[in-house]
């Protein structure tokens, strides 16, 4: 057994948290034995009495729902909105991802930075290659981490490097899902990625949603991110109805759906994917970095849309889903001041709740991740205090800000079924 004292912040039902000011984590064979008050563990656990009383705070570890592994190297780089930006900056690196040795260095460092920025689990997409995807895989295996990863499937309208016939395209998946999908014990995934409607035929889509109804396996694609995005797909496929009729027509709306962006969306489009199931990703960094949108995340929430939070990787700038989660908030701030005075600022607790447990629901993952629950797995990180700014955790906003907004916490450990992950 390993024993953990210091300060819990524990995501709980409701959009809220518990806090534990002084407490103790229990983990046996990587679950969870116990969470809670120390001075309650002490009757259990008599052999914790000599534990020192700490002044570090442990939390769960934080999930990632959409971003791109091939793109890392280009954070930053590149300008202009989405269509230009992808053109000129993005395809072009996802070509330099074709090639096995880069894929592999560029995989190893950016499963390092996002332990080290304490996510556990990632959602994420590979660039279009079978065998750079399976090197990400062998990556993901490598580094500890909970991942789902998809194969970005594009067929048309996008270089020839990165393109493959419809065929080509599902025998790829189907080769990945067989070698990767719920590696170790379900530790790693394989999720079905049609890229978006501008690099995918409405054939490769539709043969796409067949095999994740086949697989019964998670669906991630983008949606309603850019207004030129829009007209041009409507275009491309020649279709007069909006975006999200168009990927409820090819089959890609389910319960398990994951829909990034989604920020200009009209009234009948949010019914069709609230009527659906579909998850609506937030992106609030990538969003303003490319100057997409301010997509209206207090009002989703208001009509029981299912929302989640990713960083977007690299239209978003930051690997931290702590960064990711305080945008939440100053971005439902943009959308009061520009689109809505009636608005509502989301809550630090909230942004962060959505970041933990939030996220584990939206995966179908609540009962073994995203909270420190008793026979959960044990994923979760330890912050140091790097000032003595605050001794005391006695204060849920206090903390939040601290872990938000300030930086006087510092990410010290992080482990994923109670191993530690992060290695220098
Ligand atoms: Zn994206």
């Amino acid at each position: 057994m390993e024993f953990y004292r210091g300060t819990i912040l524990n995501p709980i039902d409701g959009f809220n948290f518990e806090l534990i000011e002084d407490g103790l984590l229990v983990i046996k064979k990587g679950k969870i034995l116990f969470c809670g008050s120390f001075n309650q563990a002490l009757l259990k656990y008599p052999q914790t009495k000599d534990i020192k009383k700490s002044i570090e705070l442990i939390i769960p570890g934080l999930i990632d729902l959409h971003t791109h592994l091939p793109q890392y190297p280009s954070i930053g780089k590149g300008k202009g909105e989405l269509l230009p930006w992808l053109n000129n900056f993005i395809f072009p690196q996802e070509i330099k991802f074709n090639n096995p040795s880069f894929a592999r260095e560029v995989a190893k460092i950016f499963f390092k930075k996002l332990i080290k920025n304490g996510t556990t689990t990632a959602v994420l997409y590979s660039n279009s290659n079978l065998q750079s995807t399976d090197i990400v895989f062998q990556e993901a295996k490598q580094s500890g981490i909970r991942a789902f990863i998809g194969l970005s499937l594009m067929d048309i309208n996008t270089p020839a490097e990165l393109q493959y016939s419809v065929t080509a395209n599902i025998n790829n998946m189907l080769k990945l899902i067989d070698k990767w999908h719920l590696f170790d014990f379900g530790r790693l995934n394989f999720i079905v990625t049609p890229r978006f409607a501008g690099s995918c035929s409405i054939k490769l889509m539709k043969e796409a949603a067949k095999v994740a109804k086949d697989h019964d396996l998670y669906i991630q694609t983008h949606l309603s991110e850019n207004q030129q995005e829009i007209t041009h797909i409507q275009s491309m496929h020649d279709f007069e109805h909006t975006y999200t009729e168009f990927l409820e027509m090819v089959n890609l709306l389910t319960e398990k759906t994951l829909l990034a962006h989604g920020i200009h969306l009209q009234p009948k489009e949010l019914k069709i994917i609230k009527d659906s199931g579909s998850t609506i990703i937030h992106c609030p960094t990538s969003n303003r970095y490319l100057q997409s949108g301010i997509m209206p995340l207090y009002k989703y929430l208001k009509q029981s849309l299912k929302v989640g939070l990713g960083t977007d990787i690299a239209g978003g700038f930051n690997c931290s889903m702590l960064n990711e989660s305080r945008e939440a908030v100053e971005n439902s701030k943009y959308y009061r001041i520009f689109c809505d005075k009636k608005s509502k600022i989301i809550e630090k607790k909230n942004a962060l709740w959505i970041s933990t447990l939030g996220n584990a629901k939206i995966m179908n993952l609540d009962s073994a991740i995203g909270s420190l629950s008793e026979g959960k797995e044990a994923d979760f990180i330890i912050f140091e205090l790097t000032s003595n700014f605050f001794s005391n955790y006695d204060n849920l906003d206090d903390i939040l800000s601290e872990l938000l907004y300030g930086d006087n916490l510092k990410i010290r450990d992080v482990f994923i079924r109670g191993k530690k992950v992060n290695k220098d």
